[in-house]
């Protein structure tokens, strides 16, 4: 079963049904109707992509760090929990699936940045089960691209200005005083 919307495209303005969650065709986009849409994703192909997204291996985290995360966030007695699935491979020969764990996690260097940490392995083989971290990857210079936020969080919220406009109610939040 598919849900669709009407939609009115945000360029030609031709109304036409967006598939929100049911696959319908390379170009069902939110934005722009097939046709606009098509022509999109051919201009954009030309473009070459510089910076994407890649797992690269990390001393960050073990695989039982992970695995406490993980039982950590079930502790709450809830059995469903939100788990992000990734595709294993599959051992032909011992016919097994690869184990997978992923977890979003805080960088143990800037914690208040987090990453999405994984780790599989072969039922047996937990032992070399190595943790990689999905980072913004620079492909012309190689290496993790220097920002790894989606979106530029801006300079740290000038806080000082705050018990000025606020009166004293924030001000055990400034924390990024002058000096500080
Ligand atoms: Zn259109």
């Amino acid at each position: 079963m598919t849900t669709s919307r009407n939609s009115r495209c945000s360029h030609c303005g031709t109304f036409y049904f967006y598939h929100p969650s049911g696959w319908s065709g390379p170009y069902n986009h939110p934005e722009y109707c097939p046709d606009c849409q098509e022509t999109v994703k051919k201009a954009l192909e030309k473009v070459p992509v510089r910076i994407y997204k890649k797992w690269v291996p990390t001393d960050d985290y073990t695989r039982e760090q992970l695995q406490a995360h993980l039982d950590n966030r079930s502790n709450n007695g809830a059995n469903a929990v939100m788990r992000r699935i990734m595709p294993g491979l599959y051992d032909l020969k011992k016919k097994v699936w690869q184990e997978s764990l992923c977890e979003m996690m805080p960088d143990p260097k800037e914690p208040h940045r987090s990453f999405w940490y994984l780790c599989q392995w072969f039922p047996g083989e937990e032992d070399k089960a190595k943790v990689k971290k999905q980072v913004w990857w620079d492909k012309k210079e190689n290496k993790m691209s220097k920002e790894q936020w989606d979106r530029d969080p801006g300079p740290l919220y000038p806080m000082r200005v705050v018990p000025m406009v606020m009166g004293g109610a924030l001000s055990k939040y400034n924390t990024t005083s002058e000096g500080a």
